[in-house]
This record gives structure tokens, sequence and C-alpha cells, in this order.
């Protein structure tokens, strides 16, 4: 376990660049239990206000988002883009700095679009998409942040040394 660990800390560390990571459902307000399409949603005007006046404003953000609606076949891929496209309109006419939006479009062992129903490295919960990221955009993972609402993901993004925030105490 130990090893393990010192293993995901060295991987993690691919350049001095340092970004805020966002989880997407953060960013916006929607009814029910999933956003489907872009017409269903709006920005959370309160979280972004509070992430521009926090101390964190000055990083370039990187929402990342696990699709699973994709993969459970109740959303298609022209929905997720469409969702992804306007945010990236809504937030950018306030914060310049978003670098990226992230998904993971995978569901390990549900019953849906088959083909996307795979164990995947990309998993919030298993950290792929940071580690992508990392390597994209030679980041330095221990000197990132990770804006979360899912436990189960910060406690991955801490593996690989991220420091982790919520928005109540930015
Ligand atoms: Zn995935």
């Amino acid at each position: 376990m130990k090893n393990n660990k010192l293993k995901l800390r060295s991987s993690a560390e691919r350049g001095n660049k340092k970004v805020i990571f966002i989880e997407r459902d953060l960013l916006i307000n929607y009814e029910g239990p999933a956003c489907f399409r872009s017409v269903d949603y709006q920005l959370n005007d309160s979280h972004l206000e509070s992430f521009l006046s926090s101390e964190y404003a000055n990083l370039d953000i990187i929402i990342i988002h696990h699709a699973k609606e994709l993969a459970l076949a109740q959303q298609t891929l022209d929905q997720l883009n469409s969702i992804d496209h306007s945010l990236k309109e809504s937030i950018i006419n306030k914060y310049p700095n978003l670098l990226d939006q992230l998904n993971c479009i995978h569901h390990q062992d549900a019953d849906g679009n088959e083909a996307l129903c795979v164990s995947c490295s990309c998993h919030p919960s298993k950290g792929g998409l940071f580690l992508d990221a990392a390597v994209k955009y030679s980041l330095s993972l221990s000197q990132s942040y990770y804006l979360y609402i899912k436990e189960e993901f910060a406690e991955v993004a801490k593996r690989y040394g991220i420091s982790t925030l919520k928005i109540e105490n930015i």
C-alpha cells in the first residue's frame, strides 16, 4: 500500500503548471437526478461567484464530469457535447481561463450501452481524468486543487496529492 501511494504520487508530477479541477455539476443547477440536455440547466451563478471571489480565481479551470447517463443510454453524445459547449460559453463570458472539460463516459457493470458499460481508467474514482490532464498540460498535481461534490472522487484526488476543496469553504 505504501509503495502504491508513492508510485501514484510520482506519476502525477508532469510539470510545474497548477490548475483547479472543478466537478461539473457544481457549476450548474438542474431538476431531477441528472442533467440530460443543455436546455435543462442554468449556470450556478452563486458557486461561480464564490470561486471568482476566492484566492483560487487566478488558476486555470479544468472541468471534470462522470457522464454515466451516456453509458446508461439516457443521453446521447450530442446532448453531452451540447451541455459542454453551452457551459463553456457561459463560463468564458465571466472567466476566460477555462482550460478544458474532461468527461468519463463509462459506467462499469451497468445495464445500458454495452460498449460504454466497461471498466475504464478515466473514471473519476480511479483518477484517470486527473492523470490524463497532468500529461496533456504538464501539470503538477501536488500543486493543483480539486473543487468537488462527491467524496469518492475527492478521496482518489488526495491520493495523487491534489488538495481538495469544498465550495462552502473557499
Ligand atoms: Zn471512463
